[in-house]
């Protein structure tokens, strides 16, 4: 089974990625992650792509398709992955058909007015990479399940918020249409409550592909 997430920045895909990822049993790949992990290590790829992360802009799709394209002739990417937060422009979706075949498309759908709150609001553990908000956090600065350090995201600043959901809107929504038409994609709805909600809606429809 493999399978895309597509969603705006704050519609909860990396939170239904892990529980999708640890349900089913696929690696869980995040090009968010993979450009971040580069830029703590400052490899090459690192700092090319912190000069666009930091302004809300895109990684240049040549640069992100061939880590991808790399990632996923990786053996436990045989029997199936999950893809977060790549493709995000139609080109990058192309090119993924190039080089592999995609069974299913999940597209968080969200109110735009509740992305901007969550986003700056998010907390990031250092260790695990578990998200927070700080309205549920009362002050506690450590990780409920490791005990790692929380952080916020240098792209979780108002600023690049409003650039990266400009960004979204042009280049990555359109990739609904493209999927739509291809009959591929399964729409659900993100909402305030718990993700376990909107969890337990996917995992339901995801089994009918095993
Ligand atoms: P979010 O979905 O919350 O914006 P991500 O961790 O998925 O966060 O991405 C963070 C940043 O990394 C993006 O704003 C963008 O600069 C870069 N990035 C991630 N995935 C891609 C991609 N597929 N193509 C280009 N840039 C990307
Ligand atoms: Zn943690």
């Amino acid at each position: 089974m493999n399978i895309i997430l597509l969603g705006a920045p704050g519609a909860g895909k990396g939170t239904q990625a892990s529980r999708i990822s640890r349900r089913f049993g696929m690696p869980h790949i995040s090009t968010g992650d993979i450009f971040r992990a580069n830029i703590k290590n400052q490899t090459e790829i690192g700092l090319l792509a912190k000069s666009y992360i930091d302004k809300g802009q895109l990684v240049p799709d040549d640069v992100t398709c061939k880590i991808v394209e790399n990632r996923l002739q990786e053996e436990d990417c045989k029997n199936g992955f999950l893809l977060d937060g790549f493709p995000r422009t139609v080109n990058q979706a192309e090119a993924l058909e190039r080089f592999t075949h995609i069974d299913v498309v999940v597209n968080i759908d969200i109110d735009f007015a509740l992305l901007t709150a969550r986003l700056c609001g998010r907390r990031v553990c250092k260790e695990c990479g578990e998200t927070y908000h700080v309205s549920t956090l009362n002050g506690k600065t450590n990780c409920e399940k490791c005990n790692g350090e929380l952080h916020q995201r240098a792209d979780d600043n108002p600023e690049t918020v409003q650039k990266r959901l400009d960004v979204y809107l042009a280049q990555t929504a359109p990739l609904i249409k493209y999927y739509t038409e291809k009959g591929v994609i399964k729409n659900f709805t993100g909402t305030d409550e718990p993700p376990e909600v909107l969890f337990q809606q996917i995992e339901k429809v995801l089994e009918e592909y095993r």
